[in-house]
């Protein structure tokens, strides 16, 4: 096994797709096939812990990884740093919905569990295909991923992190996650526009001949804590494999019955890694895409034309607020046959016309694997308020997203397969928005009284990582136009 790009046959280790973040023809690293987790193997996987899980899996990917650098990894992201032994447990609401709580980490969001892994990967990647080098990781965010990076790589030794924001286009919370970040390799700037000006500022930067000079002269070298990293996509393969031995090891499902997989969101990464799941031999039926307002791939998956020509809404699920979902490209290039050609087609029309359209063969392929909806702020409120209601069970608006376009599929399919929910932030993260679904009296203006609130209705504790925000000074206070995304890493990098 191997890894290759997206838009052009490569032939490179893991420990140099992880280590690059992105192939230097603008194309996302694939690997060249799928390992093969067979029934015996998962059955046996039925049997480990969370990191016994991580470590089985992410070797099948780590080629040129040792046992021990592997064990090493996974050890460094998975021990005492999430608020539940397990890292990501489930919650069953009923004999169909088990909700995948993926925000019992540092940050409080799903990106913890692949951005506590990432540091370590990437660190044993750059030892491996460019020694003594600086590796400067750089974010684009729609809120969780940067602080999610931030937590994972500060003061990591042989790093810089520099992370973007959309000076509106986060929570509150978010925003203050991100500008109390301590740590001497990092720096945190807002910028005028949206998540994808952010994002296609980021990937511009990545592409930008003088700017490779700069940093060859200083021995640094970009990488991606993105989630178009290899990195990235490899540790959410693992929770999805684990939700599902946890269901077979509390007998709710038997060893190789099939269950289906509703995601909110957003990039398609987290999705994505559900696909790659199937793709390794985890018995799925149907994905479950949720989107919000923005619900450009709910039009794709149904229609098998993708236009972003279209206005951008700002939502209370802020993190799926994109209309250029980056890893959809992996799906296409896989289901294009491993095609680079073909891809690099579509991304091509992408940015030159802002839309593409599949041939109905991989439409009905697209049909066959996925169902698309998209849920509205009326019905993501609506959902928070009857969840609360009817189970006793707060979620945050995201999860809402995907709660509600499950129901929906279920109404409308009849399918009763048992289904795993990702639930991608803590509903304190999004305190606001939870609340005032909740409970309809005043809401109070300061954050940290919402959470106190919100503790007290729910009969939940606030988070710690939340909490302790409180008392913690803002360092980063820059913020940028989208065209001065370069100069500011230049002057962070002295
Ligand atoms: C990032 C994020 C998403 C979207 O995930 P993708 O991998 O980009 O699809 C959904 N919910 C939350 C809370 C997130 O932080």
């Amino acid at each position: 096994m191997y890894f290759t790009s997206t838009r052009a046959d490569l032939h490179v280790t893991a420990a140099q797709a992880i280590a690059q973040g992105i192939s230097s023809e603008g194309g996302l690293f694939v690997p060249s096939e799928f390992p093969a987790v067979k029934a015996a193997a998962l059955e046996k996987l039925v049997d480990m812990n969370y990191k016994e899980r991580a470590a089985a899996l992410l070797s099948e990917y780590l080629t040129g990884f040792t046992a021990e650098e592997v064990e090493y990894c996974v050890n460094g992201a998975y021990t005492g740093t999430f608020d539940n032994e397990r890292p990501a447990p489930l919650y069953s609401l009923d004999s169909a919905r088990h909700i995948l709580e993926l925000w019992h980490g540092p940050t409080c969001a799903f990106k913890d569990l692949a951005l506590q892994i990432l540091p370590f990967l990437l660190t044993v990647s750059a030892k491996k295909s460019a020694p003594d080098k600086t590796i400067v990781i750089l974010v684009a965010t729609s809120g969780d991923t940067g602080k999610a990076a931030l937590a994972g790589f500060a003061d990591v030794p042989g790093t810089r992190i520099v992370v973007f924001f959309p000076q509106d286009g986060v929570s509150p919370m978010q925003k203050l996650q991100m500008t109390t970040q301590q740590g001497k390799n990092v720096a945190v700037c807002a910028i005028e526009g949206n998540f994808d000006d952010a994002q296609t500022g980021v990937k511009k930067i990545f592409g930008d001949g003088g700017m490779q000079k700069f940093l060859q002269e200083k021995n640094m070298e970009f990488s991606s804590a993105n989630s178009i990293n290899f990195g990235r996509l490899a540790p959410q393969i693992i929770y999805y494999f684990s939700a599902y031995c946890d269901l077979v090891k509390e007998g709710k499902i038997k060893l190789g019955e099939a269950v289906n997989v509703c995601v909110p969101t957003g990039n398609f990464g987290n999705i994505l890694a559900a696909y790659y799941a199937k793709q390794m031999g985890l018995p799925v039926k149907k994905f479950i895409c949720a989107s919000n307002r923005n619900n450009i791939l709910t039009d794709f998956l149904r229609t098998g034309v993708y236009d972003r020509n279209r206005p951008f809404y700002t939502t209370s699920s802020p993190s799926m607020d994109i209309l250029i979902s980056s890893n959809l490209e992996r799906l296409l290039y896989h289901l294009y046959g491993n095609d680079a050609k073909a891809a690099a087609g579509l991304m091509a029309q992408l940015s030159g016309t802002g839309k593409y359209e599949v041939s109905s063969e991989i439409l009905a392929e697209l049909k066959e694997e996925f169902y698309a909806g998209f849920c509205d702020e009326e019905s993501t409120q609506q959902t928070i308020s009857r969840l609360f209601k009817e189970s006793h069970y707060l979620c945050d608006t995201h999860t809402a997203v995907a709660v509600k376009v499950y129901e929906d599929y279920r109404k409308e399919t009849k399918d009763e397969t048992p289904c795993i929910i990702a639930s991608t932030a803590s509903p304190y993260k999004f305190a606001s928005s939870v609340l005032s679904a909740v409970d309809a009296s005043v809401v109070p203006e300061d954050g940290f009284e919402l959470l106190e609130r919100l503790s007290a209705v729910s009969g939940t504790p606030v988070p710690l990582p939340l909490s302790s925000l409180k008392s913690q000074e803002v360092r980063h206070k820059t913020c940028v136009c989208k065209e001065k995304m370069a100069d500011f890493i230049r002057d962070f990098l002295g």
